[in-house]
Order: C-alpha cells, then sequence, then structure tokens
C-alpha cells in the first residue's frame, strides 16, 4: 500500500492517466468505453481509477468491457442541470456489465414505464473534439436491445 501512494504521489510521464478524464477523453477520441484492469488482482474498474480499488495495485493495463449488459435499476429525470434539461424527460439506469462492473448512464428512447429490471441495453458511445458540454452530452449512453 505504502508503494502504491508513493508511486501514485509521483507520476511518470511514460505511465497513461487511469483517470475519469482519460474516460471520456478516450471515448471523444476513439468512440468507446474502457476501463483499467489490475494485473495484480484482475479487478476492473469503470471508469478507471489511479490504483485498484481491491489490493492498491498500481499495476494497470486498459480493457474495452462487453457494449451491453442488464438494467439493475433505473428513473425518470425531469430536471436537472444545464448540460442534461434540453433532454429531460429521461431515463437515468445503472447497467450491470458483468464482472461486478456497474454504471449510471441514459437509456435513449425510452420511457420508465417500458423498462424493467434485468431488461438487456447495449452500449453506444459516439466522439467529439469538443469537451462535453450541452451539444455533447451524453458521450455514452444505453439503448434497448431490440
Ligand atoms: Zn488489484
Amino acid at each position: 500500500m505504502k508503494e502504491a501512494l508513493t508511486a501514485l504521489s509521483q507520476p511518470t510521464s511514460s505511465q497513461p492517466e487511469f483517470t475519469v478524464q482519460s474516460f471520456f477523453k478516450k471515448i471523444n477520441e476513439e468512440g468507446r468505453l474502457t476501463g483499467a484492469l489490475c494485473k495484480d488482482c484482475n479487478t476492473k474498474m469503470i471508469p478507471p481509477r489511479p490504483l485498484c480499488s481491491r489490493c492498491a495495485s498500481t499495476s494497470l493495463e486498459w480493457f474495452e468491457p462487453p457494449k451491453e449488459g442488464l438494467i439493475v435499476g433505473f428513473s425518470e429525470v425531469h430536471v436537472t442541470n444545464d448540460v442534461f434539461q434540453h433532454l429531460a424527460p429521461y431515463v437515468v439506469a445503472i447497467i450491470d456489465l458483468g464482472d461486478g462492473l456497474k454504471i449510471p448512464g441514459i437509456v435513449k428512447n425510452a420511457k420508465a414505464k417500458d423498462l424493467r429490471v434485468g431488461q438487456r441495453v447495449v452500449v453506444e458511445t459516439r466522439k467529439t473534439s469538443i469537451n462535453l458540454g450541452a451539444d455533447d452530452a451524453p458521450a455514452y449512453w444505453f439503448r434497448k436491445d431490440s
């Protein structure tokens, strides 16, 4: 643990940054979700973190999660912040991608009354060269698997 914290406080430029910023940068530039895989204990993290949430190792590599998952829970949003208000009302869901990975996101073109826990959704992303703003959000979302 002490070694991990020392490594974290002294990052080297040759190591990729396993951060939320990198997570969105990769979506914007590569159009795909990515996470961090711990090479010591195989724990997967989305979004990535600079050290393993299970064993604190900084020995990490990028991995690409499955492009589909199952709805764990969801809620319909009617009032939100400036970035997302133009999309309201919309459904936000927690999606289980397997391997203990659960991520939140919008389920596009869906109403809460049409969704159920356990329903399969697919992950979609889009590339954009602009930092997330009202015209760019969301960078990733889910769609009912038809
Ligand atoms: Zn680990």
